[in-house]
């Protein structure tokens, strides 16, 4: 059977402007080149698990323009579940991003139709999967309120919560005890956890703090080109990157959670997931985008299989 995943959060069409330089404030700059590309944590995580052959049904809002049809019409391209996905009275969430010839960055956001998202919409969806999925993937790019009320109401059930702490907000200590796994970077561990990281001690510190404070069951930190390291109250342990020359590291964490969350739902232990979660980051960075550069599960068992893992 395939693995049944749900995914809420944000759905994005992102405007990236590449140029020399990022511009000053109040300069007009004439760039290099253009491109419209749909993003958010969001939907970008549901089109990850998708492209790796879980059943994947998108819990979220576009709006009611042009770019809401596209963003539903990606969705449909990429064989994720529409059922859920909404429309609201307001533009779609969208993302204007400048590129300098560097690869720094500046992004504003215009959340829009995801933070029409309502506790009626995630109601809806439970009534409908509440009892046909095996993992619920969250993140921070919707209102935090509507995040909780999830967790609340998918934890009643046999439905495993992974929760990808991104951009970080802080939750109540009730919902967070609720949650299987959550996968913060260092930087989202750092906020959660109030512990300054400067190395792998402070990192299991911390990490262990979050465990023992929140009540969360695990911890993934994912730790870019060094791997993620898996944190329990028993355990820590260094699951190391693959060894690639990465040519574009955007999206790397969405890569990373969707393939998570397929991995523990086919059964793999938290160990083999994060390996495969491993695997699709890693693959991810050698593409430039970040759906567009999301690796299929055929791409990925080559990858492991050419790894000797
Ligand atoms: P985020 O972008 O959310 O901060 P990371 O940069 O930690 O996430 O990347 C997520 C995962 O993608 C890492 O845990 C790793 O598995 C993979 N990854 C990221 N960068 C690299 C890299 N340079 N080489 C190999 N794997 C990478």
């Amino acid at each position: 059977m395939r693995p049944r995943i749900a995914v809420l959060g944000s759905i994005h069409m992102d405007y990236v402007i590449s140029l020399d330089r990022i511009p000053r404030l109040g300069e007009t700059l004439i760039g290099k080149g253009f491109k419209m590309t749909p993003g958010g944590k969001g939907a970008n995580q549901a089109v990850a698990a998708a492209r790796l052959g879980a059943e994947v049904y998108m819990i979220g809002r576009v709006g009611e323009n042009l770019i809401g049809d596209e963003l539903i019409k990606n969705f449909e391209r990429n064989g994720v579940r529409i059922d859920h996905v909404k429309r609201a009275k307001t533009h779609s969430g969208v993302a204007l991003i400048f590129i300098d010839s560097s690869g720094n960055n500046i992004i504003g956001v215009a959340p829009g139709a995801d933070h029409h998202i309502s506790k009626d919409d995630v109601d809806e969806a439970f009534r409908d999967l509440g009892d046909r999925i095996d993992i619920l993937l969250l993140q921070l790019e919707i209102p935090v309120e509507i995040v909780e009320y999830a967790i609340e109401k998918f934890s009643e059930k046999n439905v495993k919560i992974l929760l990808n702490p991104a951009p970080y907000r802080p939750l109540s200590r009730e919902v967070l005890s609720k949650i299987f796994i959550a996968t913060p970077n260092e930087v989202e561990l750092e906020l959660m956890s109030g512990v300054k990281i400067a190395g792998d001690r402070d990192l299991i510190r911390a990490g262990r703090r979050v465990i023992e404070k929140l009540g969360i069951e695990n911890l993934v930190v994912t730790l870019g080109g060094r791997g993620a390291m898996i944190i329990t109250e028993k355990e820590e342990r260094l699951i190391p990157a693959f060894k690639v020359k990465p040519i574009d590291t955007t999206g790397a964490g969405d890569a990373f959670n969707g393939a998570l969350a397929v991995a523990l739902s086919m059964g793999r232990s938290l160990e083999e997931a994060v390996i495969y979660a491993n695997a699709a980051g890693a693959l991810s960075t050698l593409k430039i985008g970040a759906q567009e550069a999301l690796p299929t599960s055929e791409e990925v068992e080559r990858f492991l299989e050419e790894s000797g893992r």
